[in-house]
């Protein structure tokens, strides 16, 4: 469990689709990392960063 730093609230690891433009186009992904709901900041590991480059990677080559 992580603390939110600028509001010391409990985070929460969750999956959140979020949208990323890339090469003009707009693909949703799902995104895990542990995420803030009162000021809606949010962390990633290594490893979920790794989602995201695999689903920008498909996005572009696939
Ligand atoms: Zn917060």
């Amino acid at each position: 469990m992580f603390r939110c730093d600028p509001c010391d609230a409990d985070m929460e690891y969750e999956s959140v689709s979020i949208e990323v433009s890339i090469d003009g186009k707009v693909i949703t992904v799902d995104q895990p990392g542990w995420y803030c709901w009162s000021c809606r900041s949010s962390r990633h590991s290594a490893g979920d960063l790794f989602t995201l480059d695999q689903a920008i990677e498909a996005a572009v080559f696939g």
